[in-house]
This record gives structure tokens, C-alpha cells and sequence, in this order.
């Protein structure tokens, strides 16, 4: 008998269609396996589509045919709409639809909550979150758009260290520039020459200075310094390449100052709020310093810092699925296996679903390059495109290795009898009725997104 006839009859969960869950479905559908894809959005995409800004259009329509190609097989269910935890119990889909294995791959979709007492009755109004500001911006330009709406303030504050709230900030200002252009001067420019060229280098073909535009420019505030930024990843441990690396990233910061015209406030932690008429209008700071490593508040010194509106960018997490085990915000699993969730025999986790957290390296590659070659490089879409390309490779690369290990741990499960293999069909199918899923490219096709340069063509 081939090894595919043997693994015919397990079936396996996957929780997630994304860049891991497609790679966990291929590998299982490659070796055999029957797989059921549950997706809790129409489209696999997840950061993909949502979470990388719209400006990207190359790598996103490159990541998302390769999601595609490794979805689309016969030995593959896809289910979307379906969210584990909301529309079916995690507990109830581990007890009884009798998967051979139920592997996470659902990501980092919360965002980690902004650490000041009471200040989330501001949420959506003054205060908002990394997630759905993307969402926003990524999809608000789509004509049945029925997502979150925000307008882009004054002032704006970002709280924030990572690559995502340089996302962030380069939004804000590009929506807040875009918008005086055209309330003051009359012109129209849109968002993907504005991020290309860079505001300041638009301002002055324009012949037009910053102030006449009466913006208050965005303010990314950070725990850290510009050098702590983790804009680039040492290529070693050793002391020279960390405090090159954090040149790197000081360089890095700047230029993108410079081309987005935001300021940087270092070594700030945000602790308190002041409110005027139900309103958000200032947060407090508490100023700190770094010491070995470690950030410790000034005693009296704080900072107040007026706003209309505060982004907080200060990390996503998984979102937690009931029935499952948490440590603080990662997903306990077994000491003994990095994908092997803690208290059950059959359920595996992949990808950012275990810590939320880049946990995989980055690519070593780099390593001879000249800091100021680096920077040249990373300010180009090509280098974040690079960036990312590489980051998705070694989680792929990671799911690969995990799945390996996995495959071992089920292949020796007893596979499922023919009544169970057919209720899995029947719940599924029930579910596609429901929602008239056809067939995965059709579903794709029809759900696909309008895009916005398709719109600036027309
Ligand atoms: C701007 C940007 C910044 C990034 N920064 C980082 C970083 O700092 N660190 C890092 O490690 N990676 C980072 N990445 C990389 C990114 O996270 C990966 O490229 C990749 O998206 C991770 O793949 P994933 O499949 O694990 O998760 P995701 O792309 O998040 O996919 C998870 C999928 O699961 C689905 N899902 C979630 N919950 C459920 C549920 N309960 N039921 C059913 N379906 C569910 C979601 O809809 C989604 O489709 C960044 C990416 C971008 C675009």
C-alpha cells in the first residue's frame, strides 16, 4: 500500500489559511492527508491582506497567489467565514468531529492592551487600535466597506517601537497630508506617490512648506531609544555587530523622519490620561532611562502631551480561543515540543500563533553589508519586500520542520472510520450551503477586494 493510500483517511483541522496554515495544508496534502481549512474571514489572506499597508501591491498579490496555489487542491476543504471559538467550540470541534489533529495557525490578531487604567473607554473614539487602523486604511476605500471609520487628527500620537508603528506614523502622515493638499492648495495627489517619493520630496516639487499645510505633525513615542529600535537584526551576538545593528536602526529612523515628517520622542511609558468634556486630551509620560538593558522610570519627570488622537501600536498577540491554555499571552504548550499545545494528545500550533512574536530569526545574510548601504536599501520597497519575503520563508521553513514532527506524531493515530470521515464532510458541507461557497477559486474570486489602484486607473 502507498503512504498515501495508508494516510488517506486522516482527516486534520487546520485554524488559520494564512501564510502558515496554507504551508501546514500543502505539506498535509502532499503527504495524503485530507485537510479542513477553517478560516474565520472570507479570505485566507490574514496579514497579508489586512495588516501589511495597501501600498505593498507586488508582495501582497505575489503572497496571496502563492496562498492560493497551496489552498486551491482536492484534498483540501477550505471553510471560511467560520470562526473557531465563535462559530464552533474549540472544545466541541477537539471532543467531537473527530479530526485525526487540530493544528492552530491563527496568527496574532489582538492587540496587546494599552497599559493605562480606564483609558479604554476611549476605544474608537480618541484612542484606536494598531489592527483595525490598518484594517481601515487597507480596505476603507471599498465600496461596501462596513469596517471601523476613523479620521486621521492633528497632533496624532503613536505609541509604539516596532516595524508596524512605522506603519503607522507613515499613515497618519500621508492621510493628513493628502488631505490639507487638497483642502489647502486644491490638489489631488494620491497615497502611492506620497509614500514612494516621500512627503518632504513631493512638498518641495510642489513648491509648497510644511506649515502652510497647518498640520501638526504625528509623534511616534517610544520606551526605548532610536538605537533599540528593532529596525535591523544583528547579524550575531557579538558586540560589534549588535552596535551596528543599532546604528542601523538610528539611521534608519531618521531617514524615515525625514521622508515622512514625523517627530520621535524616546524613552517615554505612557501611564495616565487627562479628559476634558468626556474627551481625550492629553497623555501623560512618564520619562525613563535605560540601564543594562532594562527600562526604568525617573522619579518626577513626566511629560504631557496634548493630542486629538492616540494610535496604539505596542504589539499584536494571539487571541485567546476558549478551552485553551494561556501563560500571560502565549499559548502554553508542552516543555517538551515548540508546536505541541499543552494538555491535549492531538492539538499542534504553528507559526505566530505560539508567541505572537517573531520567534524565528532573521536571515543571516546580510552580515559584510556597510551600514549605510543597509539603510539605502531598506528605505526601498524592494528591501521591506525582501524583508518580509524572507521573514514568511523562515516561518515556512519553520511550519516545514514542525509539520515533520507532526506528521510522525499522527501518523501513528488511528485513522478515522468511514462514518466520521463522512459526518466531517456533511458539517462542512452544511457550512458551504450556508454561505454558497462553490468551490475555493470561485469563493476567492467573487470575495475579492477591490483594489485601490485599480480604482485610480478608472
Ligand atoms: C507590516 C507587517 C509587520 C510584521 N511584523 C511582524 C513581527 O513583528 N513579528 C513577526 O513575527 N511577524 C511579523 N510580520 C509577519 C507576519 O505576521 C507574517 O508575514 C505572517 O502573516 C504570519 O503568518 P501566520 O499565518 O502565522 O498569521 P496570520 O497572517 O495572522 O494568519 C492567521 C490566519 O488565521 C485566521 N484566524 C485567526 N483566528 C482564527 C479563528 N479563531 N478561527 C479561524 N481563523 C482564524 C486569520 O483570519 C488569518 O487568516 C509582519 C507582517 C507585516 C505585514
Amino acid at each position: 500500500m502507498s503512504k498515501s493510500a495508508v494516510f488517506k483517511k486522516h482527516y486534520v483541522a487546520i485554524i488559520g489559511g494564512s501564510i502558515s496554515g496554507s504551508e501546514a495544508a500543502n505539506i498535509l496534502a502532499k503527504n495524503g492527508f485530507s485537510v479542513v481549512v477553517f478560516e474565520m474571514n472570507k479570505l485566507p489572506y490574514g496579514k497579508i491582506e489586512d495588516g501589511l499597508p495597501k501600498w505593498h501591491i507586488n508582495l501582497r498579490d505575489r503572497q496571496i497567489n502563492e496562498i492560493d496555489s497551496k489552498l486551491d487542491q482536492e484534498n483540501i476543504r477550505f471553510v471560511p467565514l467560520t470562526k473557531i471559538g465563535r462559530d464552533i467550540d474549540f472544545l466541541d470541534l477537539v471532543n467531537n468531529w473527530g479530526f485525526s489533529a487540530i493544528i492552530l495557525a491563527n496568527g496574532a490578531w489582538e492587540d496587546r492592551v494599552l497599559p493605562i487604567l480606564a483609558i479604554d473607554k476611549f476605544i474608537d473614539k480618541e484612542l484606536v487600535y494598531q489592527n483595525s487602523f490598518i484594517y481601515w486604511f487597507n480596505h476603507k476605500h471599498e465600496k461596501n466597506y462596513d469596517g471601523p471609520n476613523y479620521t486621521v487628527k492633528n497632533n496624532t500620537i503613536v505609541i509604539g517601537g516596532g516595524l508596524a508603528s512605522l506603519d503607522v506614523v507613515k499613515i497618519v502622515m500621508i492621510e493628513i497630508v493628502k488631505k490639507q493638499l487638497f483642502v489647502k492648495k486644491g490638489i489631488e495627489i494620491d497615497l502611492f506617490t506620497l509614500e514612494k517619493e516621500g512627503i518632504n520630496t513631493i512638498l518641495e516639487k510642489l513648491n509648497i512648506d510644511f506649515n502652510e499645510l497647518e498640520i501638526g505633525k504625528a509623534k511616534l513615542i517610544y520606551r526605548r531609544t532610536a538605537k533599540d529600535m528593532p529596525l535591523k537584526t544583528p547579524k550575531d551576538e557579538t558586540k560589534e555587530s549588535i552596535e551596528i545593528a543599532k546604528k542601523v536602526s538610528e539611521k534608519l529612523l531618521n531617514k524615515y523622519q525625514e521622508k515622512y515628517l514625523f517627530e520621535f520622542v524616546p524613552l517615554c511609558i505612557p501611564v495616565d490620561f487627562v479628559e476634558s468634556d468626556t474627551k481625550l486630551t492629553e497623555i501623560i509620560f512618564q520619562k525613563v532611562q535605560v540601564e543594562n538593558g532594562k527600562i526604568k522610570p525617573i522619579k518626577n519627570s513626566f511629560l504631557n502631551i496634548k493630542t486629538e488622537m492616540v494610535i496604539s501600536s505596542i504589539g499584536s498577540i494571539p487571541e485567546k480561543i476558549n478551552g485553551l491554555q494561556y501563560e500571560y499571552s502565549s499559548l502554553k504548550m508542552r516543555e517538551e515540543a515548540d508546536y505541541h499545545v499543552f494538555g491535549f494528545d492531538n492539538v499542534f500550533a504553528i507559526g505566530n500563533a505560539v508567541t505572537g512574536r517573531g520567534n524565528i530569526q532573521e536571515s543571516k545574510k546580510h552580515g559584510q553589508l556597510m551600514i549605510e548601504k543597509i539603510i539605502d536599501k531598506h528605505l526601498t520597497e524592494e528591501a521591506f519586500e525582501q524583508w518580509l519575503i524572507n521573514h514568511n520563508e523562515q516561518i515556512k521553513n519553520k511550519v516545514a520542520e514542525q509539520l515533520n514532527s507532526i506528521v510522525k506524531e499522527i501518523s501513528v493515530a488511528k485513522i478515522q472510520p468511514e462514518s466520521i470521515i463522512q459526518e466531517i464532510i456533511n458539517k462542512t458541507g452544511a457550512i458551504h450551503n450556508k454561505i454558497g461557497y462553490f468551490n475555493y477559486s470561485s469563493w476567492t474570486h467573487k470575495n475579492m477586494p477591490v483594489r485601490l489602484e485599480a480604482l485610480l486607473k478608472e
